[in-house]
């Protein structure tokens, strides 16, 4: 039996930005700065990143003091952001063959699904629910669980292993992400990782992190199945 783990953004939905807006209205709504259209925060990176992480150098960028880049308080005017952005952003998509991939992998019996994701987990789900996803997700590591992404993976094979009641070996892991960090969180797990360039970051870009693979997107057509199959059997 295998876990496999899928990031969100840039692996199976592009959101045309909309967390990094919902972010910068949460900032100007909760500390009364200007946010939204201010050039310093263009700096901040989010590719692979945590919610806390990214928030913690948006509030720097910003000149803030913050203690605790998850506080309620800001927290709730996120996500309230991120649900209007949801509702108002056309470009928002999910990335090619997802949607026919996870029902595949549902009916597969050799796996058990689950996402590995900075955000945090009800950002997550306001991001997969116009698409209907997150069924397929009973599992995940999340913002909430650390700054730096290897911890969302110790976090996710955890629960995997106390919601499917069975203990993956780190090689039955499969770490599925756009992004460099992505690759290394795997790896610093003894994970199998697959890079995707559906993302921001190009292919050869992906290759540089010696995952286990990388691929154009997860269609059949580029070899994600027939790769996955055989590290099924
Ligand atoms: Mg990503």
């Amino acid at each position: 039996m295998h876990l496999v783990l899928f990031d969100i953004d840039g692996t199976l939905i592009k959101g045309g930005g909309m967390g990094g807006r919902a972010l910068r209205q949460a900032f100007e709504e909760v500390f009364s700065v200007s946010a939204v259209e201010n050039s310093d925060l263009d700096k901040v990176h989010f590719g692979g990143r945590t919610d806390p992480a990214i928030i913690t150098d948006m509030a720097t960028a910003l000149n803030l003091q913050i203690e605790d880049p998850l506080h309620p308080t800001f927290v709730e005017a996120f996500l309230r952001h991120l649900r209007s952005n949801v509702d108002t952003t056309p470009e928002l998509k999910t990335c090619p063959y997802i949607p026919e991939l996870l029902q595949s992998l549902h009916h597969d019996p050799r796996v058990c699904l689950g996402l590995i994701t900075g955000n945090m987990e009800p950002g997550a789900r306001i991001k997969l629910d116009p698409f209907e996803l997150n069924p397929f997700f009973p599992i995940g590591g999340f913002g909430e669980d650390g700054f730096e992404r290897h911890l969302l993976v110790g976090a996710a094979i955890e629960r995997g292993r106390n919601h499917y009641d069975i203990g993956f070996d780190p090689e039955e892991v499969v770490v599925i992400g756009d992004t460099q960090n992505d690759i290394k969180a795997g790896r610093a797990h003894g994970c199998l990782t697959v890079g995707v360039a559906t993302g921001w970051v190009e292919e050869e870009n992906l290759q540089q992190a010696n995952g286990s693979a990388v691929f154009k997107d997860l269609s059949p057509e580029n070899g994600f199945a027939s790769w996955l199959n055989e590290q099924l059997s």
